[in-house]
C-alpha cells in the first residue's frame, strides 16, 4: 500500500498523520475485557498524562472531541452556563449549552481576539454561574486565550471552568493539575496528531464530585461511567481499537520529544508563519494579515487575513495545484481568510515547503505590478 508522502497537509484539523502511526494501527483486534486491553488502556492513560501534566485519569472516549463539550455540559452542576464566544467552537460549546436544556449566558467577543479580563469578571458579577466555557486555541480564527487567567477568575466567582484545548493540548502549555483546571478536553485529529475519532479529558475531584450527583448525563457521555470503567483500565462501551492502536504508537513518540520540546516546536512554527505573512505581503503586494493580534495567536492555527478580490479559495486551490492542503476560512470567516495548521508532527521544514506553495499559489492571484 502506498500512503501519501508526510508533511503536505496543512489542515487545521485533521492533521498529517505519520506513517509509523498509521501503520501502528494494522493489529488484530482484542476483546475489550481482558488483560491484554487492561495492560494496553493503563499504559495510554500513563502516557496522556504526561500530555495533560496530570496524576488524574484521563478518559478516552470513541468520539470525536465534541462529545467530550457535551460530556462536560451533562456532568454540571444545575445553574447557569457561561459561554465566552469568540469564534466557530467556542460558539458551538454555547449551543451545546442550550441544547441540553441548561440557560446559557453569551459572553461575545470579537472574532480574532482572547476575552480580555475585565470583560469577564464584568459578565461574571452578573449573576451565579454554574461553569463558564472557553475555548483555548479557537481554531476557527487562530486565537488564543489565556485559560489559568480564565480559570482563575472563574473560581474566584465560585463556578467551573471547562476548557476545550482542542487545538492547544500537546501544542501549548497546558497545566491541568498546576493550574486546577476542572475539566479540559481535547480531540485526537488535532495537535496529537492521530487520525480522527478519539477525544481524551480529565476532569478535576471536585467536578467529578459534583457530576456524580447530578441526574442529567445521559448515558453514552456520562463521565462517571468513563471514571468507573476507568479504575478498572476500561471503557464503558465498545473502543475505536485501531485508533488506540494508534496513539499506542503516537505515545512514545511524544515521549522521546517531551512534552516541552513539543510545545517548543510549535511555537517555533507559529512564529515562522507569522514572519511568512509580513514577508508574503511585501513579495507579492497583498495586503496580508493575521487576524488575531500579536500576543493572542495561536501555537497551532494561523488565519491569514486576505485583501479585497482575492478569495479563500482561490489560494486553497492554488496550494492544492502544488500537492499542499490547507483549509479556507472557518463560518462566517470563509473566502476572506485562509487556515494554515501548522500542527502536529509538523516541523519548521515541512511548514517551509508548506509557506512555498502558499507563496507561489498568492503570486499568481496577485496583481501586476
Ligand atoms: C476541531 C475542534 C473541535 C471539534 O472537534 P470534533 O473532533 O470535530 O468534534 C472543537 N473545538 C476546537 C477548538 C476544535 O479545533
Amino acid at each position: 500500500m502506498t500512503l501519501p508522502p508526510f508533511g503536505r497537509f496543512f489542515l487545521p484539523g485533521p492533521t498529517d498523520v505519520h506513517h509509523d502511526v498509521l501503520q501502528g494501527m494494522v493489529r488484530g483486534m482484542m476483546p475489550h475485557r481482558g488483560a491484554d486491553f487492561e495492560a494496553l488502556f493503563a499504559r495510554l492513560v500513563a502516557g496522556l498524562q504526561a500530555v495533560f501534566r496530570t496524576r488524574r485519569p484521563v478518559f478516552i472516549s470513541s468520539s470525536s472531541a465534541t462529545g467530550l463539550m457535551e460530556a462536560a455540559v451533562r456532568a454540571t452542576p444545575p445553574g447557569r452556563i457561561l459561554a465566552i464566544v469568540n469564534g466557530a467552537f467556542s460558539e458551538r460549546f454555547a449551543r451545546i449549552a442550550t441544547a441540553c436544556g441548561r440557560d446559557t449566558v453569551v459572553l461575545d467577543v470579537p472574532w480574532g481576539r482572547g476575552v480580555a479580563p475585565g470583560d469577564l469578571r464584568a459578565a461574571l458579577a452578573k449573576g451565579r454561574f454554574a461553569a463558564v466555557t472557553v475555548v483555548h486555541s479557537e481554531s476557527s480564527t487562530g486565537a488564543a486565550t489565556d485559560i489559568r487567567a480564565v480559570s482563575d477568575l472563574v473560581h474566584e466567582h465560585g463556578a467551573a471552568c471547562l476548557v476545550d484545548s482542542v487545538t492547544g493540548i500537546g501544542a501549548a502549555p497546558v497545566e491541568t493539575d498546576a493550574w486546577g483546571l476542572d475539566f479540559v478536553l481535547t480531540g485526537s485529529q488535532k495537535a496529537l496528531a492521530l487520525p480522527p475519532g478519539l477525544a481524551f479529558a480529565v476532569a478535576s475531584e471536585g467536578f467529578m464530585a459534583h457530576a456524580r450527583e447530578g441526574t442529567e448525563r445521559g448515558v453514552y457521555f456520562d463521565l462517571v461511567e468513563f471514571e468507573q470503567y476507568a479504575l478498572k483500565h476500561q471503557t464503558p462501551n465498545t473502543p475505536a481499537l485501531t485508533l488506540l492502536y494508534a496513539l499506542d504508537a503516537q505515545l512514545p513518540r511524544i515521549a522521546a520529544e517531551g512534552i516541552e520540546g513539543r510545545w517548543a516546536r510549535h511555537a517555533a512554527m507559529a512564529a515562522r508563519t507569522h514572519a511568512w505573512v509580513v514577508e508574503a505581503s511585501s513579495e507579492t503586494g497583498l495586503d496580508l494579515g493575521v487576524l488575531a493580534p500579536p500576543g493572542e495567536r495561536s501555537r497551532t492555527v494561523s488565519a491569514v487575513t486576505l485583501p479585497e478580490g482575492v478569495s479563500g479559495g482561490q489560494v486553497v486551490a492554488g496550494a492544492a495545484a502544488r500537492g499542499y492542503v490547507i483549509g479556507d476560512g472557518y463560518g462566517k470567516l470563509k473566502g476572506r481568510t485562509v487556515r494554515i495548521g501548522h500542527m502536529g508532527d509538523h516541523t519548521i521544514d515541512t511548514l517551509d515547503g508548506c509557506l512555498a506553495a502558499c507563496l507561489d499559489a498568492l503570486r499568481e492571484v496577485a496583481p501586476r505590478r
